[in-house]
C-alpha cells in the first residue's frame, strides 16, 4: 500500500512526548512490512544541523492561507528503505525556539501554522508521483486534513482522492480557536457547523478531523471506548458516540531496536532477563548521576513525565510527602507547568537524600531513569497510550500505575492474573490509593521471590510494532477494499 504520514513531531527530529515516538515508529515498520511510506513533518529549528544528508525536493508547494498564497520548501530524508521523510520548511512558521511554545505561552499564531502545515500535507499528497492511496494523520495539528481532501474530491477535481485515517493521540488537546480562524482554512462555511468543523462557536480541528476522517483509531482499546464517555470525552463524546462505528482502539507497539538494556548507548551496564546484574550497576550510576547516596538496598523509584495535571502530578507529590518517612528513593525527570517544577524543586531541596529531580528534557536521561529504576510511578488521571509503563516493563522497572487507558490495557496485576503479574494497578484517582500502590511496591521489593516474578514477566512482555502495524495494516486494508498485505 502507497501511505502518507502526517505528524507535528516526529522522533528524533522533534518530540515534546510519545506522538513523535509513536509515529516514527509506525513509519519505519509499515516501511519494514514492504509499503510505500512517505512522511510530513514541519522543519523545525535546529533539524537541518543535527541531519545534515537533508537534500532539497524539487516540489514546488504554494498554498492558500487565508487572503495570501504562501509558498514552502521540501527536503526530504529517507532513513531506512521505504520511508520517505518530508520536511515543510516555512522559517516565519517553525524556526522558532519551540514546537507549539515558548516560555510556556502557546504562539499565538498556532492556528495559522497548523492550518499551513494541513494544506501543504494535502497538496503535497496530490501532487506526490507515488500516489498515496492513504493519508493517515495525528492530532489537532493535522485534523483539517480529512477535509481538504474531501473536499479537493468532491469540488476540485482530485479524482479518487485518497483514503483518511486520524489518529486521536491524546483527546484533550483539541486546537480550538476563535470562529473567525476558519477563514484560513479557505474553505467553504458551510463546513463549519456541530456536526463538522465548529465547537461551541468556535474552530475545532481536532474535530474536524474526527467528523471528517474515513476511519478514526486512538492508541489503547480502553481509551477508545473511554473517549465516547463524558467523563473522558472532552465535549466530543456525542460525536465519538455517532462515529463509534469507525473508531478502532489500537495499543502503540514499543520501538525494541531504541528501548532495549543491551546495545543501548544510553545506559553505562548492559543487562537482560538472563543476566540482570548489570541493572543493579545501572542503580548505582543513577544514584550517582542524581547526586543520591548510592544504596543497593533502598528502592529506587523513578518516573519520567510531561508536569501536567493529566499525569497526576498533583497525586504524586502527596503521595511521596507522605511516603518520604520511608527507605525509599525517588528520581523525576520532567517539564511542564511552572507551579509543578516549583513542587518538585522544593521536594528536592528539602528531602535531599532521597528525592532528586532534573527540570528540562533529556532523552538519554529518561533511558537511564528506566534501566536504573526498582520501580516507575505513572498515576495519570487519564493516559490514551502511555509509553513509559511498557519502556519500563522491558526495563525492569515494575510499574505503579492507575488503571486508565493505555496503562490498564499494558499492565496486569496480580488480581488480574498472578502467574503474568507485571505491575501493580490501583483505580482511584487519589493520593491515598496511590500511596497504597507504593506501600505494595514496597512489600514487593522486600519480597525478592515476588519482585523476580513481576520483572521476569515484564521483561519479557512482548509490545513490539510487529502486532500494532498488522492491526494498522488490516484497518487501512479495509479502508481500500484490497488484502492486508497488498
Ligand atoms: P505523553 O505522550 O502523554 O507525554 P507517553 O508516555 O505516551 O506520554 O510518552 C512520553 C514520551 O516522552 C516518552 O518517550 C518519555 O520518555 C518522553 N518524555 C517525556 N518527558 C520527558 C523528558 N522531560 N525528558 C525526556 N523524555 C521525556
Amino acid at each position: 500500500m502507497n501511505i502518507l504520514l502526517a505528524s507535528a513531531e516526529v522522533h528524533p527530529y522533534s518530540k515534546t512526548g510519545g506522538l513523535a515516538d509513536m509515529v516514527a515508529a509506525l513509519g519505519k515498520f509499515l516501511a519494514k512490512a514492504g509499503h510505500r511510506v512517505g512522511l510530513v513533518t514541519p522543519l523545525y529549528r535546529g533539524i537541518q544541523g543535527r541531519f545534515p544528508d537533508l537534500r532539497p525536493f524539487d516540489l514546488p508547494l504554494t498554498v492558500p492561507l487565508g487572503g495570501k498564497m504562501v509558498p514552502a520548501q521540501l527536503w526530504t530524508l529517507t532513513p531506512v528503505a521505504g520511508l520517505t521523510l518530508y520536511f515543510v520548511d516555512r522559517p516565519e512558521f517553525f524556526d522558532r525556539a519551540g514546537l507549539y511554545t515558548e516560555n510556556k505561552v502557546e504562539y499565538p499564531d498556532n492556528a495559522a501554522r497548523f492550518v499551513f502545515f494541513s494544506q501543504c500535507v494535502a497538496h503535497l499528497a496530490r501532487q506526490l508521483d507515488w500516489r498515496p492511496e492513504l493519508i493517515h494523520v495525528h492530532d489537532w495539528h493535522v485534523g483539517l486534513v480529512p477535509l481538504l481532501v474531501r473536499h479537493q474530491g468532491w469540488h476540485d477535481a482530485w479524482a479518487r482522492p485518497p483514503r483518511t485515517v486520524l489518529t486521536i493521540h491524546n483527546l484533550a488537546y483539541q486546537g480550538i480557536y476563535p470562529a473567525e480562524t476558519y477563514s484560513l482554512t479557505n474553505l467553504p462555511w458551510y463546513y463549519f457547523h456541530p456536526d463538522g468543523a465548529e465547537f461551541h462557536n468556535r474552530f475545532n480541528l481536532l474535530k474536524t478531523g474526527i467528523a471528517f476522517a474515513d476511519a478514526l483509531t486512538t492508541v489503547s482499546p480502553r481509551y477508545a471506548s473511554e473517549i465516547t464517555t463524558p467523563e473522558f470525552g472532552c465535549g466530543l463524546d456525542g460525536l465519538l458516540r455517532s462515529r463509534r462505528n469507525v473508531l478502532t482502539g489500537i495499543l502503540n507497539g514499543v520501538d525494541y531496536e531504541e528501548w532495549r538494556t543491551t546495545d543501548n548507548p544510553h545506559l553505562p551496564h548492559p543487562y537482560s532477563a538472563e543476566d540482570i546484574a548489570g541493572k543493579a550497576a545501572d542503580k548505582a550510576a543513577l544514584q550517582k548521576e542524581m547526586n543520591l547516596p548510592v544504596r543497593a538496598d533502598t528502592p529506587l523509584f523513578g518516573t519520567i513525565t510531561r508536569l501536567e495535571e493529566q499525569k497526576g502530578v498533583d497525586l504524586l507529590l502527596g503521595a511521596l510527602e507522605e511516603i518520604l518517612t520511608n527507605d525509599f528513593q525517588y528520581v523525576l525527570l520532567g517539564s511542564g507547568q511552572q507551579a509543578f517544577e516549583d513542587a518538585f524543586r522544593d521536594l528536592a531541596a528539602r528531602h535531599p537524600t532521597k528525592v532528586a529531580v532534573r527540570i528540562g528534557y533529556d532523552g538519554g536521561l529518561a533511558h537511564r531513569i528506566e534501566a536504573g529504576s526498582d520501580f516507575y510511578l505513572m498515576p495519570s488521571r487519564f493516559e490514551p497510550s502511555g509509553l513509559n509503563q511498557m519502556y519500563s516493563l522491558r526495563y525492569g522497572a515494575v510499574p505503579v500505575v492507575r488503571a486508565t487507558g493505555g496503562l490498564d490495557d499494558a499492565v496486569v496485576d496480580v488480581r488480574e492474573n498472578a502467574p503474568a503479574a507485571n505491575g501493580i494497578k490501583f483505580s482511584e484517582t487519589s493520593t491515598k490509593a496511590l500511596v497504597k500502590g507504593i506501600r505494595k511496591a514496597l512489600t514487593l521489593y522486600h519480597s525478592p521471590e515476588w519482585l523476580r516474578h513481576f520483572r521476569a514477566n515484564g521483561m519479557k512482555t512482548d509490545y513490539s510494532w510487529k502486532r500494532a502495524v498488522a492491526e494498522y495494516e488490516a484497518l487501512y486494508a479495509r479502508l481500500l477494499g484490497v488484502p492486508a498485505d497488498a
